[in-house]
């Protein structure tokens, strides 16, 4: 409103049909949310077949065949008016509904902006049709066929938002697509101007309907179904390998209830959860399917569903991302311990195609070199004992592969190297190191005074109990002495930690027995390890340079990166000197 004339006009209620246009908008914004509605009435109805054809990108026609329950005559009379839902009936239905549509409001919406027709039976071929707001006799077999023509013929607003018919039919198909997803066990067809794009038979696994519909490049293999659970709510995750390397986020999605929904925090829970694998821009395939007791959950804050809230958030995230974690850990052991008695214990499908990224050094010199100088760090329990006291180790003769501009800010070794300037956290390497040396080095030490556990109740006891196993393959031995005393007599050899740090390591319940070493190597790395402030000296902090490098992979064992790498067009770029 620019000028005084239209500001001093009087409030009027709108007309009803401009009401509904307006209200539609909100629900149909265009032709792939009718082909969502449409679908989602499908599933809510038991089909088992759905058929999806489209023509003009959705704006020329949208035809919707399902074999579900169908309506009678009297639900198909109403269903098109504003708020009528066979879905809940009354206000508190809203806390635990079991179905993709409750609102009441997609048809009306529809019927507002384009124009309608619904063929429908329940019993057999006697079937009633809905046209231009008659509902007269018609014949089907069964089922219901929802075909709208003309969209937004009526509501010039909204058309001239519409893109190309190329651009509107891979919204409709993306459409298609994720409901597929999570209703492996129902049948889609989809065609697009009388040609057939899609068929979808009904599959038995959320794995197999997810390849099937993703058709990713890599073959089958290459692709996992991982399941678990929390209270009132279970999930299952398709997860690609290490080497399913995304350049975007578009293989990433999160269903909770057979609905997609963008929630940004449970993205970031399945990228969490892959700790390091994916450094540097890349990004894994993970499809996370959540089936969460209705109660937990409120899709009622977003018109098109496409967001909830969910009233546990925090367990719900900590769950994902630990069991995916434990999925890429598998990797890690199983890599790590090539070669070993099968300790890896995971049937790794390709395994060997893993090799490079967890390949020992090679460097000539690295077994003189390696051995001594750091683990000198993990004997220094004693805080007041930086790495500045530690022998040493040779730097090797041959000249090094970089060229040391030194220790900046206290925290970082500032490194020249192939043309770029690595900034290494010393803290973060340090770790690393550590924590590979704890992986490869094998045996168990005696310890002169057993560690004392005591547990606190019989579900301390059972836990202990099933993490016993694991423990054991890495040296520690754990005694069950009754009365909720256990004794640990013996420790992996290169591990150093008090009776405290393990007790709380052992009896920490949110850390599973799969995951529970790593979790003690990457806490005993930690404490060893030289931290922020800490002065190193040129030879130390080359050598610890050095031995980063070397490294398999540089992340630090909770996966944030060792290292930022600054190139000569990064830093112009950073002084805009293009
Ligand atoms: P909602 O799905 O939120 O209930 P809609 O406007 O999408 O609202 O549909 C209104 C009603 O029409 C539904 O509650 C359902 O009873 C009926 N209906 C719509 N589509 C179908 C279908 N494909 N098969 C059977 N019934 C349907
Ligand atoms: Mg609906």
């Amino acid at each position: 409103m620019v000028n005084d004339e239209l500001r001093l006009r009087p409030v009027l209620v709108l007309p009803n049909d401009v009401a509904r246009k307006i209200a539609a908008g909100e629900v149909i914004d265009r032709p792939s949310a009718v082909v969502r509605e449409l679908l989602d009435n499908a599933i809510d109805a038991g089909a088992t077949k759905i058929t999806v054809e489209i023509s003009g990108g959705g704006v020329d026609n949208i035809r919707v065949a399902d074999n579900g329950c169908g309506m009678t005559e009297e639900d198909l009379t109403l269903c098109a008016h504003a708020h009528t839902t066979s879905k809940i009936r009354e206000e508190d239905d809203l806390l635990s509904l079991a179905t993709l549509g409750f609102r009441g409001e997609a048809l009306s919406s529809i019927d507002a902006v384009s124009r309608l027709e619904i063929t429908t039976t329940r019993n057999g071929h006697d079937a009633w049709k809905l046209s231009l707001g008659k509902v007269l006799p018609s014949r089907l077999a069964g089922g219901t066929i929802v075909s709208i023509d003309g969209l937004f013929d009526n509501f010039p607003a909204r058309k001239q938002f519409i893109k190309r018919a190329s651009a509107e039919t891979l919204l409709c198909r993306q459409i298609f697509t994720e409901k597929a997803l999570a209703w492996p066990a129902i049948e889609f067809r989809f065609s697009v101007d009388g040609n057939s794009k899609k068929i979808l038979l009904p599959a038995d696994t959320l794995l197999e309907r997810s390849i099937a519909a993703l058709e990713p490049k890599e073959s089958d293999g290459f692709f996992h179904e991982i399941s678990g659970a929390g209270t009132g709510f279970t999930f299952s995750v398709i997860l690609g390998s290490p080497d399913v390397i995304r350049s975007d986020r578009k293989n990433l999605m999160v269903f909770v209830n057979g609905r997609r929904i963008m929630e940004y925090a449970l993205l970031q829970a399945i990228e969490y959860g892959t700790e390091g694998h994916f450094p540097n821009g890349a990004h894994p395939f993970g499809i996370l399917f959540i089936t969460i007791d209705p109660s937990l959950v409120d899709f009622n804050i977003h018109p098109a569903k496409r967001e909830a809230r969910f009233r546990e958030a925090g367990g719900l995230h900590h769950a994902v991302s630990s069991v995916i974690r434990d999925f890429y850990r598998r990797y890690t052991f199983a890599e790590m311990h090539r070669g070993e008695s099968g300790q890896g214990g995971f049937d790794y499908p390709h395994k060997d195609r893993i090799g490079p990224a967890f390949q020992r050094p090679s460097y000539p010199e690295m077994t003189a070199y390696g051995a001594a100088s750091y683990t000198q760090g993990l004997s220094s329990r004693d805080p007041d004992v930086t790495i500045n006291g530690a022998p040493r180790a040779a730097i090797p003769d041959a000249p090094l592969p970089f060229r040391f501009l030194g220790q900046v800010l206290g925290t970082f070794l500032a490194v020249e190297k192939n043309g770029a300037l690595f900034l290494i956290d010393q803290h973060a390497a340090h770790e690393r190191i550590l924590y590979d040396e704890l992986w490869s080095s094998s045996g168990a030490q005696e310890l002169l005074i057993p560690y004392r556990i005591e547990t606190s109740d019989a579900e301390e006891n059972r836990q202990l109990e099933e993490k016993r196993e694991n423990l054991m393959k890495a040296g520690f031995s754990l005694e069950d002495e009754g009365d909720g005393i256990w004794l640990v007599t013996s420790v992996p050899a290169r591990w150093k930690g008090t009776q405290k740090d393990l007790a709380e390591e052992l009896l920490d319940p949110s850390i599973g027995a799969e995951r529970l070493v790593s979790h003690i190597y990457a806490s005993a790395a930690c404490r060893a390890a030289c931290r922020d402030g800490d002065i190193l000296d040129q030879e130390t902090a080359k050598d610890l340079a050095f031995r980063a490098f070397a490294l398999g992979e540089p992340v630090c064992p909770h996966g944030r990166p060792i290292w930022i790498v600054l190139d000569r067009d990064e830093l112009f770029r950073r002084i805009k000197r293009t």
